[in-house]
């Protein structure tokens, strides 16, 4: 399977829509694109930017701390 980079974090996942990003949590659709960096997704309930902040404070989608890399 070709493999993406996670719009957020930049991990390669499986290019499938509707995979979870197995670092940050971002449920990956393929139509990031589409969306503006701080436009709320139907599918993750938040914005790339949102998920990205996070992100940069340690934590994945769900608040979780992240898993080590
Ligand atoms: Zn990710």
């Amino acid at each position: 399977m070709e493999k993406v980079k996670c719009p957020i974090c930049g991990t390669l996942i499986d290019d499938d829509s509707y995979t979870d990003c197995p670092y940050c949590g971002w449920g990956y659709t393929g139509v990031e694109d589409i969306y503006e960096e701080d436009e709320i997704e139907d599918w993750n309930l938040m914005s790339k930017k949102q998920a990205k902040e996070l992100l940069k404070s340690g934590k994945n989608v769900w608040g979780k701390p992240l898993p080590k890399k």
